[in-house]
């Protein structure tokens, strides 16, 4: 299974309390898949607390134990494409029948499929299909389905009918262990107060930990230096995260097209189809809100519209924002995929 990653295993998954109830179900259905009631199993939490290293350890359990079993992992956003290809190669039967003949799919980020009607529909058939035959489902998501807005209630329904298991930032303690386990296993070794130091500053993310770690070690190792707090702390302080980084209008189009499942040469047309009008529209309202573009250039931009269109499009993204809750949902989905990218 190429999609499967041997890096991620229960072994080198570190528990604590903010992943534990996470972690026993992935092991309790990794050696009972689709024989539990936590069907499907669904870990949420925010961005680089582990989910898809534990989604991908239960697969990788799951070979280990049962290697004739068919396995696959996928991206949300990766199905979304392979949908949309087959749409375009008229290969939908294959597509739907490939999934359907597997005994454990594992899908990693379903909050990507908001706005994205017709693979949700898709997506709804083949879980049914899984589901009725007690073949086991794994899903990761930035949230509990509770909160998981644009996608359709009855499949919401169903992602709430197995577990919901919330994966949190690790404690200080927890942090340490993890970047013990990484040094370890990269047969590196540091100072408990060097490792004490960094799991102190970086307290928002496993991913963000683990950054700052490689990137003092490999300061280190240009400055021929050996790595004690002082050097540390010095350091560290030069690990700043770039959260100013320029959005550009390129950027925006390709965003909200991919949202919308709009091809991005439409917004630029004359087209007035209502899903275009809308991408065409938001694309203008984010542009004008998160670049420092002028409403000429922007209306140049999206197909040669004078800065009176511009006006027009950012009012009327305003009062459906005010007016109309799922709309302002979408775009607030969006605007936080801008801004985490
Ligand atoms: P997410 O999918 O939630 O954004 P990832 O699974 O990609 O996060 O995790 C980010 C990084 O942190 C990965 O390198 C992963 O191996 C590591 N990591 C996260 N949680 C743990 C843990 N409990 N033990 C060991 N490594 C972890
Ligand atoms: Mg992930």
């Amino acid at each position: 299974d190429p999609q499967l990653n041997q890096h991620y295993t229960f072994d080198n998954f570190i528990e604590g309390e903010c992943n534990r109830l996470a972690r026993s179900a992935g092991f309790a259905v990794a050696s009972k898949p689709g024989g539990t009631s936590f069907n499907p199993l669904m870990i949420y939490g925010g961005v680089g607390l582990g989910k898809t290293h534990l989604a991908q350890a239960i697969g990788n359990e799951i070979k280990r134990n049962l290697p004739d079993k068919l396995v696959i992992y996928v991206s949300c956003e990766k199905f979304c494409q392979q949908f949309v290809d087959s749409l375009k190669n008229n290969t939908i039967n294959d597509f739907v029948n490939f999934y359907q003949a597997m005994d454990v799919i594992i899908m990693d980020d379903v909050h990507n499929f908001a706005g994205k009607e017709r693979t949700q529909d898709i997506f709804f058939h083949i879980f049914n299909h899984l589901h009725q035959s007690s073949k086991q489902i794994i899903l990761t998501s930035d949230k509990p389905p509770k909160d998981l807005a644009g996608l359709e209630e009855r499949l919401l329904s169903r992602f709430k009918w197995g577990l919901s298991a919330d994966m949190q930032v690790p404690d200080l303690e927890t942090r340490m262990a993890i970047l013990k386990k990484k040094m370890y296993t990269d047969g590196i070794e540091l100072p408990d107060n060097v490792i004490e130091y960094v799991a102190n500053q970086i307290d928002n993310s496993v991913r963000e930990l683990e950054g700052a770690m490689v990137s003092l070690l490999a300061q280190a190792t240009l400055n021929k230096k050996e790595i004690d707090l002082n050097l540390a702390k010095s350091m560290l302080k030069n690990f700043i995260r770039n959260t100013h980084k320029e959005i550009s209008m390129d950027y925006i189009q390709k965003l909200v097209c991919d949202y919308f499942e709009v091809p991005v040469e439409m917004v630029k047309s004359k087209v007035r189809k209502r899903e275009i009008v809308q991408a065409r529209q938001i694309s203008m309202y984010l542009a004008k809100n998160h670049t420092k573009t002028s409403l000429k250039s922007i209306g140049a931009f999206f197909g040669g519209r004078d800065h009176s269109t511009v006006i027009y499009a950012c009012q009327t993204v305003e009062d459906l924002i005010e007016t109309d809750k799922k709309f302002k949902a979408y775009v607030q989905d969006i605007q936080k995929k801008l801004k985490t990218s």
